[in-house]
């Protein structure tokens, strides 16, 4: 696995959330898009070599909306960037883990993406992705 892509925080309202974290670090959103496979809304944020993802659920039966509901707002995943997603998936299932998608499914912001179950990763959802190419 390559580097944090991102950090992804869940939010309810990603259009406040987007000015507080615009003032925060001081740079604007720079992409707002719907990620149908996950029924969510999402904007993006780059501080420095780093980029924040927040997070709004579309609908309650969105797995953020209940995230939200039981832990309320703040970190939701950390996301990895990975060279070859379907690699990297099948050697993270030989390792024992739990992924929570068969294929990469197309994510936000021109990525394929896989997560893993943050039962078999210490509590953390895990998302992989890999460029689109
Ligand atoms: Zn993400």
């Amino acid at each position: 696995m390559n580097k944090i892509e991102h950090i992804g925080i869940a939010v309810k309202d990603i259009a406040a959330a987007g000015k507080l974290y615009e003032a925060l670090l001081n740079t604007p959103v720079y992409k707002v898009e719907e990620v149908a496979s996950e029924r969510v809304k999402t904007a993006f944020l780059q501080s420095g070599p780093n980029k924040i993802e927040l997070v709004e659920a579309m609908s309650p039966e969105s797995p953020v909306a209940k995230f939200i509901e039981k832990k309320g707002e703040g970190i939701h995943h950390i996301a990895f960037d990975v060279e070859d997603i379907e690699a990297e998936m099948q050697r993270l299932k030989a390792e024992g883990f739990l992924l929570l998608n068969d294929k990469p499914k197309p994510g936000a912001d021109n990525k394929l993406v896989c997560f893993i179950h943050p039962k078999s990763t210490n509590g953390v959802l895990i998302e992989l992705c890999q460029e689109r190419r």
